[in-house]
């Protein structure tokens, strides 16, 4: 599915010399690096930006620094990872979902406005696979019912959302607060945890900051209550030399998916990524859909091609949210989805040679099984 190894060595010498230099300085934790690279990306972003330890607090911290009472509600979708639910509930809150659109994956915000009650407080939109959720209509119904706006960009890094006036900004500097994960595979990735929140606010940032480091005020005054969540010295140098190529290996992946879309459209049921747009793909995942998903992976992993299932289990469904009160039906969109997508081999290293074995035995897959139809 990705190729860390490959990537780490094309630039193996800076990224070795980056961790040789926080080794020699044996400042593990909190260094000038963690502040270098936090510039670095606030200066890409174009927005205040703080290091934590992981996406999921970057989630909790969100959630912590809008002053939130327990029961407040959290418009969010179920078709995600389980980072978004979980942070509410662990901080009192009640996630309320809203199925997403079917041909996006994300927040179908047409149903947001029926799911407002006078208890909502923020709207959680996740920009799923790459590609950023309608974040006009989101900002646009926060305004009209005044709530605040989270979105979960632990999957959009580098991705440009364009408004109807013409004006540009990056994926998670959009709303009120941005979180991000730096998880390995993620589009930049750290080599183990890391996270960060993004604000365009400077009071909020300093009190994201704050809450990030205990609630401490100065040394060992403390505020507000707060967590232990950074993100370490080494990660932070491996991550300022990545971030260098972010721009280049989002271009690696969206010549890869452009090589997906022009060799697997109209095959069979097969239906690649819709874009749209007010928003560039950046394509942490390519994701396709078929009624034949469980037969396809199988075949493909006949093959030797990797394919993960992202997500099997719609979070609405799962045994631990059982106490929100949904059951089956409810969000069909996201059910159905969780039958039918695939996602694709993705990532910066892919060859043309890997792409082409990839798509002829997914057309030899299509082809095999209209055959075996047109006979029975
Ligand atoms: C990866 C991810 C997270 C959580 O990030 P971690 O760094 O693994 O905690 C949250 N939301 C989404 C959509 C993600 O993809």
């Amino acid at each position: 599915m990705s190729d860390l190894y490959g990537q780490y060595l094309t630039m193996k010498e800076e990224i070795d010399t980056a961790i040789q230099e926080v080794i020699r300085s044996a400042r593990f934790v909190k260094s000038g690096k963690v502040n270098d690279f936090e510039a670095s990306l606030a200066d890409y972003l174009k927005t205040n930006v703080v290091s934590c330890g992981n996406g999921t607090d970057a989630l909790q911290i969100a959630l912590m620094a809008l002053d939130l009472q327990p029961g407040d509600e959290v418009i969010t979708t179920p078709f995600t990872f389980v980072s978004t639910v979980e942070a509410a509930v662990l901080m009192g809150l009640k996630p309320v979902f809203v199925d997403v659109d079917p041909e996006t994956f994300n927040m179908d915000v047409s149903r947001v406005k029926q799911v407002v009650t006078p208890k909502t407080k923020v709207i959680l939109p996740v920009h799923l696979f790459g590609q950023c959720a309608n974040m006009e209509e989101v900002t646009g119904l926060a305004k009209e019912h005044n709530l605040f706006v989270i979105e979960d960009a632990c999957q959009a890094l580098g991705t440009d959302y364009f408004f109807q006036d013409g004006s540009l900004k990056k994926a998670g500097t959009i709303g009120n607060i941005g979180c991000n994960s730096f998880f390995p595979s993620k589009t930049l990735g750290a080599f183990g945890d890391g996270g960060a929140v993004f604000t365009d606010n400077k009071e909020l940032a300093a009190k994201v900051r704050s809450i990030a480091n205990h609630g401490m005020k100065a040394k060992y005054e403390y505020e507000r209550i707060g967590v232990n969540s950074r993100l370490d010295s080494i990660q932070a140098a491996i991550l300022k030399v990545k971030l260098k190529y972010l721009d280049k290996h989002i271009e690696a992946r969206q010549n890869a998916a452009a090589y997906y879309d022009a060799h697997l459209k109209g095959i069979g049921d097969l239906k690649i990524p819709a874009r749209v747009n007010y928003s560039t793909h950046t394509f942490h995942q390519y994701t396709v859909q078929t009624e034949k998903r469980d037969e396809l992976q199988e075949f493909l992993k006949s093959k030797d091609i990797p394919s993960v299932v992202y997500y099997p289990k719609s979070l609405h469904l799962q045994e631990a949210y059982q106490h929100l009160g949904y059951r089956e039906g409810d969000f069909p969109v996201s059910e159905k989805l969780s039958q039918t997508v695939l996602s694709l081999p993705m990532h910066t290293e892919l060859e043309e040679e890997q792409l082409e074995y990839i798509v002829r035995n997914i057309k030899e897959f299509f082809i095999s099984r209209k055959g075996a139809k047109t006979q029975g």
